[in-house]
């Protein structure tokens, strides 16, 4: 790249007074990099600002001549192979034009910038809500669609089935033969683990080390693969859910070699780790030490901390979601980390994203167990600091916790844990807009976590699908797919999906090779999954639950035209569940039918109930 300076301007200089085409064709021989690549006409907010990254390329003048393109300012900075270049597109029409970048009244170069037309009902897109169940998949764990892209040339880890901390050849195009299976299991949306280029040495299978922010890793496939994906999942009625990391990006990031600006990251070059004290954004009374070491600490040594503060970086981040959105026809986002970048950004984003996109929905990864902690972040949240959180939201760790130990351990006093997590909502200014979970990639598999005991499998998954929130599955987790209870490295919790490797014994998708259990659980999500489908109930309708009693937790959902009721049986044998005491939810109920059994009652005043098992009544 700094030979190719001279030779082109030779070349320049050769054909000058030839004709214009040939010239041009010499000309594109400097090839700036130009993020994002394309753009929209018709966005509500009309600024673009393109990061141009070319040799001296800061050393050129930039030369737009559109109808309705408005080239506001051209910014050059510390580094010359930089330029910021503002454009104002509130008068644009769709179609191609050339930015010139010129010295001495030649083209060093020429970008043939695109604006696109946006897609009819765009902006109206409906995001992720309580009526879906998310199905959180790692791509390069569910399904090899193209043993050809296992390996790909040039990049640096190589596929290593023999060790879960390397890659096992899974991609978009296993994902999309599978989508059936999918949609057949009741699942309505689905949450990639992040899928953009993880281009290191290894271990990058997780893909929370971005490489390049607006290209698909190509052992996934392509960004065209995934825009095609996504267009069929929707015609199969499942939402997109794409993963972003705004706190970090991979220490082989191509910038890492050419850094914009000595501020684009923070503790650079020298860093330091973070503290992962999270309460630093909340505590009133923290020094500005401990809030700075948090939230500029760098996450791992292989994740550069990026210094959301920077202008330039904060617009590249909010233009780079806007543009996967646009792109692909995503329904939400995942924001790993959510607490780690700076907060008046992650504010701003909300709210950009908000202005583009009203009925859009984002949940952020906060991993605490805190309800205060949490509901700072929530849209509509009114914090003593005055930070107006805008996330709508927030992934439920909180329940998560109590429910994993209410069923782990002994007794049934733990039911309380539930209770009193629930009781916790009025911090929320939304609780029914928290994604519920029993497990993510991040922690060990729920089956494991409740001791490998099925009934205790089923009463967690059972009363995740049924409570307030937006229920997520773990990939997996519905074959029961396990690990040793010992947690020896995270990619435990990370096997691949049995059957979607060509041989594999056992295969979740078919059914073929499972055990009556595996089976058992399956049929069981499938079945509530389902069921949940078009039950507005348990969408949107109203929740009460009663303190724990004689072993038994329980809750109702309920609207003015239905009402169901979730029985928790924590006791080891059959019990007697007396039910005098629900009496405001029961009164006119003249009986109900089971939806797991199909069993049908007739008089509620008493109902034996099976050891730790859950029920799902439907109330008559
Ligand atoms: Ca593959």
């Amino acid at each position: 790249m700094k030979k190719a300076i001279p030779i082109l301007m030779l070349m320049l200089l050769t054909l000058q007074g030839i004709g214009a085409p040939r010239q041009r064709k010499a000309a594109t021989l400097l090839q700036p990099r130009v993020e994002p690549a394309f753009w929209w006409t018709g966005m509500k907010n009309p600024a673009l600002q393109l990061m141009v990254h070319g040799k001296d390329i800061a050393l050129t003048r930039v030369v737009v001549n559109h109808p309705g393109v408005l080239l506001k300012s051209v910014t050059a900075v510390e580094n010359p192979n930089y330029l910021f270049v503002d454009l104002d597109l509130g008068k644009a029409t769709p179609g191609k034009f050339d930015i010139l970048f010129q010295k001495e009244g030649k083209n060093l170069a020429v970008y043939s910038y695109e604006l696109k037309e946006r897609e009819a009902g765009s902006a109206e897109r409906q995001g992720f809500n309580s009526s879906d169940v998310m199905y959180l998949v790692m791509p390069d764990r569910f399904a090899n669609g193209n043993p050809d892209n296992d390996e790909v040339a040039g990049m640096k880890e190589k596929p290593n089935r023999a060790d879960l901390k390397g890659r096992q050849g899974g991609d978009i195009q296993g994902l999309r033969d599978h989508l059936d299976y999918i949609s057949g299991m009741g699942f309505t949306a689905v949450w990639l683990n992040p899928l953009l280029e993880n281009d290191m040495h290894e271990v990058s299978y997780h893909g929370y080390a971005t490489t390049d922010f607006y290209k698909v890793d190509p052992r996934y496939g392509s960004n065209e693969e995934y825009r095609a994906f996504a267009l069929e999942a929707r015609r199969k009625g499942i939402k997109l859910i794409m993963d972003m990391i705004f706190n970090h990006c991979g220490s082989e990031h191509w910038w890492m070699k050419d850094m914009p600006m000595a501020d684009w990251l923070n503790f650079y070059p020298d860093y330091k780790i973070t503290t992962h004290i999270r309460y630093a954004n909340q505590d009133i009374h923290a020094s500005d030490y401990d809030r700075k070491l948090f939230s500029d600490g760098w996450f791992v040594p292989v994740m550069p901390d990026l210094n959301q503060r920077n202008p330039y970086l904060a617009t590249y981040l909010i233009q780079n979601s806007i543009w996967w959105i646009e792109y692909v026809g995503l329904s939400g986002i995942r924001m790993d980390t959510y607490s780690y970048p700076d907060k008046e950004l992650m504010a701003a984003w909300n709210r950009r994203i908000g202005e583009e996109y009203p009925s859009f929905n984002i949940v952020g990864e906060e991993w605490h167990m805190n309800q205060a902690i949490l509901s700072y972040w929530q849209k509509g949240k009114t914090n003593l600091d005055g930070y107006q959180g805008e996330l709508r939201s927030l992934m439920d760790f909180p329940l998560q916790n109590a429910v994993s130990s209410a069923l782990r351990d002994e007794g049934t006093g733990a039911l309380m844990n539930i209770y009193e997590c629930l009781a916790n909502d009025f911090q929320y200014p939304e609780p029914e807009n928290l994604v519920v979970f029993p497990g993510n990639h991040d922690m060990p598999r729920f089956f494991v976590q409740v001791n490998k005991d099925v009934d205790l499998v089923k009463m967690g998954i059972g009363l995740f699908l049924t409570i307030r929130g937006i229920p997520q599955l773990y990939y997996g987790d519905e074959v029961l797919v396990s690990h040793d209870s010992t947690r020896d490295h995270d990619s435990q919790f990370r096997k691949c999906f049995p059957g979607g490797w060509a041989g594999d014994p056992v295969s979740g998708f078919t059914g073929k090779g499972l055990t009556s259990q595996e089976k058992e659980v399956q049929d069981f999500i499938r079945k509530i999954a389902l069921w949940r489908k078009d039950k507005k109930v348990i969408h949107t309708g109203k929740l009460m639950h009663f303190v724990p009693f004689d072993g038994f937790y329980l809750f109702f959902r309920y609207n003015d035209k239905e009402k169901v009721m979730v029985v928790l049986n924590k006791n080891n044998g059959e019990a007697v569940l007396k039910t005098d005491r629900l009496s405001e939810m029961l009164t006119g109920c003249s009986g109900a039918s089971e939806i797991i059994t199909g069993k049908t009652y007739s008089a509620l005043s008493e109902l034996t109930l099976p050891g730790k098992s859950i029920s799902v009544f439907e109330l008559h």
